[in-house]
């Protein structure tokens, strides 16, 4: 898939949209979600234009993927979740559950993932 430069999270990082900012650096951008799955539900984004988790594993060079790594983890470590606890999501194209199309990685914490998404409902 192309990337479309007009996606909801492109246009949050050229701030044409608001966003509840938790976190920003030279790499990424942190951010509430907006229809929060979980007490605690952050969205991390990449500064470059990424489709996925896929696209950005290939493309992004080392400094991008390091720093972006680094920010989840700082995210991570500025809530005070390393001892609560948390869980990671990423999801690619439609059999993923993909909806905006910026690479974006979700950090939930307070419910468990199998409180989330029931597989047969
Ligand atoms: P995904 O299904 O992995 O593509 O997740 C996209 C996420 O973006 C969903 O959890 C949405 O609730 C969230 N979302 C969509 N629009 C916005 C927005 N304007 N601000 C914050 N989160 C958003």
């Amino acid at each position: 898939m192309k990337y479309d430069k007009n996606n909801i999270f492109a246009r949050i990082l050229r701030k044409e949209l608001p966003a509840q900012v938790v976190y920003e650096d030279e790499y990424a951008l942190a951010f509430h979600d907006i229809a929060p799955r979980a007490p605690i539900h952050i969205l991390v984004i990449p500064k470059g234009a990424y489709v996925s988790f896929f696209d950005f594993s290939e493309k992004a060079s080392s400094a991008e993927i390091m720093g972006f790594t680094k920010a989840i983890h700082n995210v991570i470590a500025s809530l005070d979740l390393k001892n609560k606890g948390f869980w990671t999501l990423s999801s690619h194209g439609e059999e993923g559950g993909q909806v905006v199309f910026h690479y974006h990685v979700h950090i939930f914490s307070g419910r468990r993932p199998s409180q989330i998404t029931p597989l047969h409902s």
